[in-house]
Parts: structure tokens; C-alpha cells; sequence
């Protein structure tokens, strides 16, 4: 190394530990403020693509804080730009702003009691998943970064993205669309982070995983023609209830015989069985959909056509058809790993290395997916349940019970401010 190389590593490093020290004192600063945001957030909540009021209230904080902000996006999707007084990467930042159809049990002073279109169905709808704490948190990182502007050798770009959980049927939305509607252009996005508040892991956890880190969710439908007859003469028909309860035994095998269950797991579930409709009529036809989730695009690829295969070959052999679709929802969230290597020691340094772990594969899926197929990303999951709380003895998410403790925040927001001054700092520099 030269002299002139150990000269800059040295500045770099100054550099970084005092804005780290800023970025520590301003979120702490700023703790109060979050809450307030969050349990405005939670006591108002709006289902996906119709954030209206959620999205008006992020637009005109980045505004306060001087950054430039584009309404809009992919429906209700703020983006808020802030240009760093140094030239550098851009580094994107993500929150998801929607609600769910769920009505709140628990008894706090902010309980949604808001009431939301669903389908075309009147629904309750209720924070339960907790995006209102990502935006909130995201809120105060653009607060704490618009603060030291001038020293950012970089772009930040603030996403608060709609509908992470689906659009309402018939509808685009969450990232596809945002991607689509050009978010990760002009300025192009270099590198992206998100995070999911959890509230089953304790309060100053973090976890996250290399690689497939949520599952890719797809869906199928297999349609299974025969021949209809009398329940009494069933030697006349080609049965499609016995034919598809057949498809549904050989789809055990994919998972039990084909998937590489010690490297990657993967789930194929058929949630749904419609056929017949008396006790003496063998039908004509039976429909089943059901739900892939896979961590590997290789497992993925394989799945899908298992599926074809033994759908087909089942029915074939009893003399029926089988009509199979496949569609893709959501990819695998996945970890680029040269980013999850470089950019761990940044969260561990933050919450301490004791705190920060590698958690299992989750099969549940999360569309910031989208992003990391066109950019490297990280996703990682912030610990959102009151201290010395087992898993058992709190409500998961998407449930009626689901309660976040709001002392993991400031914890959010350092992880977020942290990630991008360590990245600009560590030489992404254009
Ligand atoms: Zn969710
Ligand atoms: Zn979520």
C-alpha cells in the first residue's frame, strides 16, 4: 500500500466515525418524533394503493427537510431525492406504506379503528404487518441524512412504496410497478436497502440471511377434465375428483423426492379444491389452485415443470386432461452476497456483534424482491418485540394481535443511515 493509500484510509475512517456519532445523536433526537409519526400511521391506516393521506404526510416531511420529492409513483409512491455535497453512488432506501384487511384486538390509545374497500368488500383494516413503523423509521433516516447533506458523497433516494402486500384484484402496484414507472432511474439506482420490523425477534435484534433470504410466490391452477356420469355407474366416467386427488399425492413427491431439501427449501401447497356438486353425480371436471414457494430460481424452474408433469401424466393415465397455469408472483428475496459481506459489519457494528445473526429461510414473500432483480440490495429484519418476549408468547404478523414495541426504532434508523454512509464511504465512489 502506498503512503498516499494509507493518507486516504486514514481521512475515510475519521470521516465515517464522526458522522457515525452524528447519525447516533440525531436519531436518538429524533425517537419521539418517530413514535409520533408511527402511531399516527397505525391509527390510520389505508390498504394497498390507496395511501393517499399516508403518502400526502411522507411528501411534505422530505419537503420540509429540502429534498426534492416526486408524488405518484406507481400510484400513491413517494420518491425523495437528496444530493450529497460530494459526488458519489446512488443509494436507494425503501418503506412500504400499506395496511392490511385485518381488525386490531390490541388495546392501545392508537388502535386502528379504520374501516377500508377491499375486493369491493367492507373490510377493517389495520397495521399488521407494521410498514406504518418502516415509514415512520424512513421518515427520521431522511431526517438525520438531509442533516448532514453536505458531507453525503453521494445520492440517496427515499422509496415509500404502496402495496407491498398485492394490489386489489385487477390492479397493478408495490414495486413491479414502481420499477416500472422508472424508480430505480435518473438517477439511476446503484445499491438498495430495506427493512422489515419483526415481532417475534426482541428489540436490538437484527437478523438477516445471505442469499435466498423470503421465498418466490407463484401460483398454479390445474384444471382436471373427465367424463361426467351417475355416482352408481362410475365405470361410465373418467373421474376427475379421483384423478385429482391422485395429482394432489404425486405433488407430495416434488417436495419429498425432488427438491434439494439440505440446501434449499421449498413448499408446494394446494389451498383450494372445487368439484361436484351432489353426492351422486360424478362431475366432469375438478379445479385446484394452489401456492410454489421456493429460495432458489433453480428449485423454482424445476418445481414449475414437476408440476406440469405429473399433472399431466396423472390425468392422462386415467383418460382425463389436466390444463395447467403457472403464474409468477414474486421473486426470491435475495441477498447479493458480495454486498451482505461487505455490508454486515456496518449493522454489527451498530446493534453489536452479539446481536446481529443469521436467521433461517423465511417462505413467506416480500415484493423488495423486485429491486434486488435489477440491483444488488440487502433486506433485513429489525426486532420488534418487547424484551425477553419468546416467540411463542407473541402474535405473529398479519394477525389481529400483532403488537410492535416501538424502542427498536432509533435501532432502525442508525441501521438505515449507517448502511448508506458506510457504503459511500467504503470506495463505491464514481
Ligand atoms: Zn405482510
Ligand atoms: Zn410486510
Amino acid at each position: 500500500m502506498t503512503v498516499i493509500g494509507l493518507f486516504a484510509l486514514k481521512t475515510t475512517g475519521q470521516n465515517t466515525t464522526a458522522l457515525k456519532v452524528k447519525i447516533s445523536q440525531k436519531a436518538q433526537s429524533l425517537e419521539t418524533k418517530v413514535i409520533a409519526w408511527r402511531r399516527d400511521f397505525h391509527q390510520n391506516p389505508e390498504l394497498g394503493n390507496r395511501e393517499f393521506k399516508t403518502a400526502e404526510k411522507v411528501a411534505a416531511h422530505l419537503k420540509s427537510l429540502g429534498i426534492e420529492v416526486q408524488t405518484g409513483v406507481g400510484k400513491t409512491g413517494v420518491v425523495g431525492l437528496l444530493k450529497g455535497g460530494k459526488p458519489g453512488p446512488v443509494v436507494a432506501l425503501r418503506a412500504d406504506m400499506d395496511g392490511l384487511p385485518v381488525k386490531e384486538r390490541v388495546d392501545l390509545p392508537f388502535a386502528s379503528k379504520a374501516v377500508g374497500e377491499y375486493n369491493g368488500q367492507p373490510v377493517s383494516v389495520m397495521h399488521a404487518c407494521g410498514h406504518d413503523t418502516h415509514v415512520a423509521i424512513l421518515m427520521g433516516t431522511a431526517e438525520v441524512l438531509a442533516s448532514m447533506k453536505s458531507e453525503l458523497k453521494g445520492t440517496v433516494k427515499f422509496i415509500f412504496q404502496p402495496a407491498e402486500e398485492g394490489a386489489p384484484e385487477g390492479e397493478e402496484g408495490g414495486a413491479a410497478l414502481m420499477i416500472k414507472e422508472g424508480v430505480l432511474e435518473s438517477p439511476k439506482v446503484d445499491v438498495i436497502f430495506g427493512l422489515h420490523i419483526n415481532a417475534q425477534t426482541e428489540i436490538g435484534k437484527i437478523k438477516y440471511r445471505p442469499g435466498g433470504t423470503m421465498a418466490s410466490s407463484d401460483w398454479f391452477k390445474i384444471k382436471i377434465k373427465g367424463k361426467q356420469s351417475h355416482g352408481a355407474y362410475p365405470w361410465a366416467s373418467v373421474d376427475p375428483i379421483v384423478t385429482a386427488s391422485q395429482v394432489i399425492m404425486g405433488l407430495q413427491t416434488i417436495v419429498s423426492r425432488n427438491v434439494p431439501v439440505t440446501e434449499s427449501a421449498a413448499v408446494v401447497t394446494v389451498g383450494q379444491i372445487t368439484g361436484g356438486v351432489r353426492s351422486n353425480i360424478i362431475p366432469e371436471e375438478v379445479n385446484m389452485n394452489g401456492t410454489i414457494r421456493t429460495l432458489d430460481p433453480v428449485v423454482q424452474d424445476m418445481i414449475h415443470a414437476r408440476i406440469g408433469q405429473i399433472a399431466t401424466n396423472i390425468a392422462q393415465s386415467a383418460g382425463a386432461t389436466a390444463e395447467v397455469k403457472i403464474t409468477k408472483m414474486c421473486p426470491i428475496t435475495f441477498n447479493d452476497a458480495t454486498l451482505t459481506d461487505k455490508m454486515i459489519p456496518t449493522l454489527e457494528g451498530i446493534a453489536g456483534k452479539e446481536n446481529v445473526s443469521i436467521t433461517p429461510a423465511v417462505t413467506g414473500a416480500e415484493d423488495f424482491a423486485f429491486y434486488q432483480q435489477k440491483v444488488p440490495g440487502l433486506f433485513f429484519f429489525l426486532g420488534g418485540a418487547p424484551k425477553g418476549k419468546s416467540e411463542s408468547q407473541t402474535a405473529p404478523h398479519h394477525t389481529p394481535d400483532f403488537y410492535i414495541d416501538e424502542s427498536g426504532f432509533v435501532l432502525g434508523m442508525k441501521s438505515m443511515a449507517s448502511l448508506v454512509i458506510d457504503y459511500m464511504e467504503a470506495g463505491n465512489a464514481k
